[in-house]
């Protein structure tokens, strides 16, 4: 089995439609698929997930949240997308990423680049509105050279810091996993720059907030980095999720089903469904 539990569609910051990604996760091997968007489940909508024989998929989210000033991002992994919860918690977060994107506008706007939210707002083309879309209307009017450009100069580090508020904290957002049934999952651990104590305090407080999984693999990394996740997830007792954070083809990094292993002795996610 080949498991990719963490992908992105044009419903969020992706560049396939959905039922595209679906063929190319059948074409590349994959199995067991979760669509996890930023802050919306609008990909499942009219989606036949059944239409590859050998691909199961399960209904997935990746959610902003934020814990003691850092921001962080939590996987809802086989969610019920009927749920109250889920249909709560996509409404919160949607108005908290039109809310930031609007403070991000201004922002920019008082550096001297006007319209910006209209700009990414039709980057994202109906769908969730993110910081790549600021980055691709930066790079179109000329103000970054690319995209990692536009997040160094004005999107990344301490121009993030006025986002955090916007976003549910962390205890809200697995309570509305867990209410939906689904597995609430710490998303790419080592993206949050944390000291080894940090990540320690924050795994103890995810784990106490309900918490159940942590994405021991999270496209590619290096051995030591897996090892170090693979320790973690034994230290704080929490399943392990692997995934590719599939955006688009060509970043090597993050290339659709191109997920290492898991370790033989790790309680995989999917042995919780
Ligand atoms: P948002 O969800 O709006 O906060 O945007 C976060 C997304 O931006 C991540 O999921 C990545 O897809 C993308 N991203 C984050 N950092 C960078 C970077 N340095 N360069 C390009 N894209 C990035
Ligand atoms: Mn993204
Ligand atoms: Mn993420
Ligand atoms: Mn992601």
């Amino acid at each position: 089995m080949l498991a990719d539990l963490h992908t992105h569609t044009t419903a969020s910051d992706g560049k396939l439609a959905a039922s595209e990604l679906l063929s190319a996760a059948s074409a590349a091997g994959v199995t067991l698929l979760a669509i996890t968007d930023h802050d919306t489940v609008a990909a499942y909508s009219g989606l036949d997930t059944c239409r590859h024989a050998n691909l199961n998929v399960v209904a997935g989210v990746e959610f902003s949240s934020w814990w003691e000033r850092t921001g962080i991002h939590i996987l809802g992994l086989n969610i019920d997308l009927a749920s109250p919860a889920i249909t709560a918690a996509c409404r919160h977060q949607g108005q908290a990423r039109d809310d930031r994107a609007r403070a991000i506008g201004e922002r920019l706007r008082k550096r001297g680049i006007g319209n910006a939210y209209e700009g990414a707002a039709a980057y994202a083309g109906g769908g969730a509105i993110g910081r790549p879309h600021f980055a691709r209307h930066l790079v179109a009017v000329g103000a970054a050279v690319d995209p990692a450009d536009a997040f160094r100069k004005f999107l990344g580090g301490r121009h993030e810091a006025g986002g955090f508020d916007h976003w549910a904290p962390l205890a809200a957002i697995i309570a509305w996993i867990r209410d939906a049934g689904g597995t609430a999952v710490l998303a790419h651990p080592a993206k949050y720059k944390l000291t080894n104590g940090r990540l320690n305090a924050l795994l103890t407080a995810f784990r106490v907030a309900g918490g159940q999984g942590l994405e021991v693999i999270s496209g590619q990394q290096t051995p030591d980095q897996t090892r170090h996740l693979s320790a973690l997830a034994r230290a704080h007792d929490l399943a392990a999720s692997a995934g590719s954070d599939f955006h688009q083809s060509g970043l090597p990094w993050a290339t659709l089903g191109k997920v290492a292993p898991l370790a033989a002795d790790l309680r995989p996610v999917w042995d919780l469904w």
